[in-house]
């Protein structure tokens, strides 16, 4: 299972200086958008980490561990494939012992 980490010393700058608008916007380069098969309306996850600010593309995530691989939605709420094997067996032993 793969979680979703931080690794500030993954990133490196690639040359590109924006400056935020007065409505707080900010421009992402054609060239990145098309790079990243960023369509109009792709959501974008806003990360922090210290003093930085991170755009990611969203991809849905287990609400309990944050693993983005296998993930389905339950009641609205996105859950992994093994977690919800995990709650199944928690469920299962709960009814066993009572
Ligand atoms: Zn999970």
């Amino acid at each position: 299972m793969s979680r979703l980490s931080i690794q500030p010393t993954k990133y490196r700058p690639i040359g590109i200086v924006r400056r935020v608008d007065q409505l707080g916007r900010i421009v992402l380069p054609k060239s990145l958008r098309e790079r990243y098969n960023m369509d109009v309306e792709a959501p974008i996850e806003i990360i922090v980490s210290g003093d930085n600010i991170i755009l990611e593309r969203y991809r849905e995530k287990c609400i309990f561990c944050g693993s983005i691989e296998n993930v389905i939605k339950f009641k609205d709420r996105d859950v992994c494939t093994s977690c919800v094997g995990q709650m199944t067996q928690h469920s299962r032993i709960q009814s066993q012992i009572q």
